[in-house]
């Protein structure tokens, strides 16, 4: 039994901060295109263009200090947010997966996790645990957090995002089990109401042996429902 606990995503909470504060310029996606390629520059003109819309039809003046580089950050904001588009796990699991002959339940649990709403484009945001059964072949332990990365930054359902990682874990390695579970609170839900605060939607997919072997499945509960 192995049981890592992964909490290296505070490096990408400071990332998306400085990214946030960084922007400096006025009209601003202009000069992002000497540093980017234009087809990426073209769109965040667009998205900085349709953020200025935005804010003046909910009756705002674009124009007042505080908001004069607000649709270019957001329109920056939402392309990180969703950058998982343009990574594969292919790319970051190429040279990570090694043979090696464990056969015993690896889990990570406490993968920190942000993510976007499809349906309000608002965040929702928790903690994965994954596990899986190794059949001759093991990946670095940090992979894991990354594929959680790849498919969080995207607009997301919670159970959509549950499934996509497990499905990637289970072609990756072809394991002979693999387990994930999502706990996240919804703020589509929390500021709106909908959910008392803090309430938390728990989502999970089970495939191989976990799916079959109940001993197994409980196995894995255990070890990650535990507060
Ligand atoms: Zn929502």
């Amino acid at each position: 039994m192995e049981n890592h606990h992964a909490s290296e995503m505070n490096g990408v909470v400071a990332e998306y901060l400085n990214m946030c504060i960084e922007s400096k310029h006025n009209d601003l996606c202009k000069k992002e295109k000497d540093s980017k390629d234009s087809a990426d520059a073209d769109r965040l003109c667009n998205i900085e263009k349709a953020y200025s819309t935005v804010l003046s039809e909910l009756g705002e003046d674009v124009d007042r200090e505080g908001l004069l580089r607000t649709p270019l950050r957001a329109a920056k904001a939402m392309q990180f947010l969703t950058k998982g588009y343009k990574e594969t796990t292919q790319d970051i699991l190429n040279d990570a997966i090694f043979d090696e002959n464990h056969e015993e339940m690896v889990i990570v649990k406490d993968i920190d996790l942000f993510s976007l709403c499809e349906h309000h484009l608002v965040p929702f945001f928790g903690k994965a645990h994954i596990a899986y059964l190794p059949n001759k072949k093991v990946v670095g332990l940090s992979k894991l957090a990354r594929i959680v990365e790849i498919y969080s930054r995207r607009l997301q359902v919670q159970e959509r995002l549950t499934k996509q990682i497990a499905s990637a874990i289970s072609e990756a390695l072809e394991p002979a089990g693999v387990a994930v579970v999502i706990e996240a609170v919804h703020m589509c839900m929390v500021m709106r109401g909908v959910q008392k605060m803090n309430a938390s939607t728990v989502t999970s997919v089970m495939l191989g042996s976990f799916h079959d072997d109940p001993k197994t499945r409980k196995e894995f509960l255990a070890l990650t429902m535990r507060k």
